[in-house]
C-alpha cells in the first residue's frame, strides 16, 4: 500500500515514516506544495497525508487542484489544532478526512485504516478471500486450513495489495511500485519470488499468473 506523506516538518517525517512503514505502507515524502502535488499525480498512491501549511503551494491549492482535474485519491489531511475552519476548508475542498495536530500515532494509523475501509468497502481490518484472511492489525494471516501464518513485511504489502482488489490483474510494476518506496530497489523481477513464496503458504492455485500481463487472486482453487 502506497501512502504520499507531504510534510515539511522534519522532526514530525522523522517520527512518522518509520511509523508508516512498521504498519506496512510502503512511504514516499514530499516536502512542499508542488514536489507532493506532482508526486501525488505522479505516483498513483493508495492514500495521502497531506499537512496543510506547506512551503511554495499550501496543502489546500494542492488538494483543489487534484480534485478539480480528477484526481480522487483519498486525502488525510493535517491541521493545526484549533484551526476548525481549516477543516471545513479541507473537507469541503475534498479531503477525505483531518486530524488536527499534535495527535497520537495510534489515531492516525485508525484513521487511515478507515478511510481505506471506506474506500474499498471492507468491514473490518480483515481481509478476506476463499478462506485466507488477512488481519492488517496484526500484519498475519490465516490459511485456509486454519494454520496462523506470520508474514514477513514485504509478504505483507503483497498479500494486503493483491487481496484489497481481489478481481483486478496487477502487473508486476504497480506491485512493486506498492511494495517498494525506492526506486533503486526496486525490481519487478523480484515480485515473482514473493508470489511463489505466497504460493508456498497458501497453495499453489491461490495466485493466478496471467501471462503478460501479471497477476490476480484466484476463486476457485482447481
Ligand atoms: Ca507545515
Amino acid at each position: 500500500m502506497k501512502l504520499l506523506l507531504i510534510e515539511d516538518d522534519a522532526l514530525l517525517l522523522a517520527e512518522l515514516k518509520p511509523l508508516l512503514q512498521r504498519h506496512g505502507y510502503a512511504v514516499e515524502i514530499a516536502d512542499n506544495g508542488i514536489d507532493g502535488h506532482f508526486l501525488g499525480n505522479e505516483l498513483n498512491p493508495d492514500v495521502v497525508i497531506l499537512d496543510l501549511g506547506l512551503p511554495d503551494k499550501n496543502g489546500l491549492e494542492v488538494l483543489r487542484d487534484w480534485r478539480q482535474c480528477g484526481n480522487r485519491t483519498p486525502v488525510l489531511i493535517l491541521t493545526a489544532r484549533d484551526a476548525w475552519h481549516e477543516r471545513v476548508d479541507g473537507l469541503q475542498a475534498g479531503a477525505d478526512d483531518y486530524l488536527g495536530k499534535p495527535f497520537h500515532s495510534e489515531e492516525l494509523l485508525a484513521r487511515l485504516q478507515a478511510i481505506q475501509r471506506r474506500v474499498h468497502g471492507h468491514p473490518a481490518n480483515t481481509l478476506e478471500w476463499c478462506g485466507v484472511s488477512l488481519d492488517t492489525d496484526s500484519q498475519s494471516a490465516t490459511a485456509k486450513n486454519g494454520e496462523r501464518i506470520s508474514l514477513t513485511a514485504i509478504e505483507f504489502r503483497l498479500l494486503r495489495q493483491l487481496m484489497t482488489r481481489p478481481h483486478h490483474v496487477h502487473s508486476k510494476t504497480r506491485l512493486s511500485e506498492h511494495i517498494y518506496e525506492d526506486d533503486a530497489i526496486r525490481d519487478s523481477n523480484v515480485i515473482e519470488v514473493y508470489i511463489n513464496r505466497l504460493r508456498q503458504l497458501f497453495g499453489k492455485a491461490f495466485i493466478e499468473t496471467r501471462r503478460g500481463q501479471g497477476y490476480t487472486l484466484r476463486a476457485e482453487e482447481s
